[in-house]
């Protein structure tokens, strides 16, 4: 099942896309997608809504918003450097172990929403990323159980300041975390949707010219060890999002850099999590 959130940005009501693509709007009977909604056997209960009584859910114009389609989550939390051809080009080693770094979640936005530059910035970059949404309380679980605690997964743009995340000193997150740097959607794809999380293509390009085309083949550490991995130092909440690195091809890798200007056009994809699209604004 694919989850989606639509309407305006603070107000998102819940709904669903059908396996023959149609979007029904079942906020009736749903009120979030969140924390509580996952830690309730959500999915399985919106299952037996629509076998029940989808017939009278009403269907969603096709030009309806999509927000971010999950609740405020209690945190994001992002992987650094798990390809390999993005650590080099980044003139980074690989990691020994997975590097962690926190993204603030009022970055989110929603998947076409467009991005807004900080005034001060002069380095904002791209990355796209599959996202994984955790499903059930996830505290120092073992690989072999780690896919057991996955909601689904969804498409994530890891927009980063480069001056702020790298010659500032402190955090990642510093360079992460402005508002609108974490378009998220347009759907949450169920694990049954996902054949293999692991053979997922995923590509971004800047004003039609395309800058990053790789495969989830390529993460250096894998989802069941990042899951496990994360729980061991912190509690994993239901609704919670882990963004699992960026393949080579972020403005930083090129020679010169490039960076983000008001105008340019971001559009990104990952095969069967839907397409984002983001003009790039100033913000004043
Ligand atoms: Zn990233």
């Amino acid at each position: 099942m694919k989850l989606i959130r639509h309407g305006s940005p603070g107000l998102e009501k819940c709904g669903v896309i059908l396996s023959d693509g149609r979007r029904l709007d079942v906020s009736v009977a749903f009120p979030n997608y969140d924390e509580t909604f996952f830690a309730s056997d959500g999915v399985n209960r919106l299952h037996a809504w629509l076998e029940d009584a989808g017939s009278s859910a009403p269907t969603l114009p096709d030009d309806v918003r999509l927000g971010c389609p999950i609740g405020r989550p209690s945190k994001i939390i992002c992987i650094g450097l798990n390809y390999r051809d993005h650590a080099e080009e980044s003139g980074m080693t690989p990691p020994s172990e997975p590097v962690i770094f926190f993204k603030a979640t009022t970055a989110i936005t929603g998947p076409n929403d467009g991005l807004h530059i900080p005034p001060d910035s002069q380095k904002t970059d791209w990355e796209v990323e599959l996202a994984v949404v955790i499903g059930r309380v996830a505290r120092r679980v073992t690989e072999a159980d780690a896919m057991n605690h996955i909601a689904g997964y969804v498409l994530h743009n890891d927009y980063s300041e480069r001056a702020w995340q790298l010659e500032r000193g402190g955090q990642w997150v510093k360079g992460k975390s402005a508002d609108t740097f974490a378009p998220l959607g347009p759907w949450l794809a169920t694990p049954d949707e996902i054949a293999d999380p692991h053979k997922l293509r995923l590509w971004l390009r800047v004003n039609g010219v395309e800058k990053q085309n790789g495969t989830t083949a390529n993460l250096i550490f894998r989802l069941p060890h990042l899951i496990h991995y994360v729980s061991h130092f912190m509690t994993l909440l239901p609704g919670d999002v882990i963004s699992t690195g960026t393949p080579a091809g972020v403005g930083l890798g090129f020679k010169p850099p490039q960076y983000l200007q008001p105008g340019d056009l971001v559009e990104l994809g990952i095969d069967g999590l839907g397409t984002q699209r983001q003009v790039a604004h100033a913000t004043f």
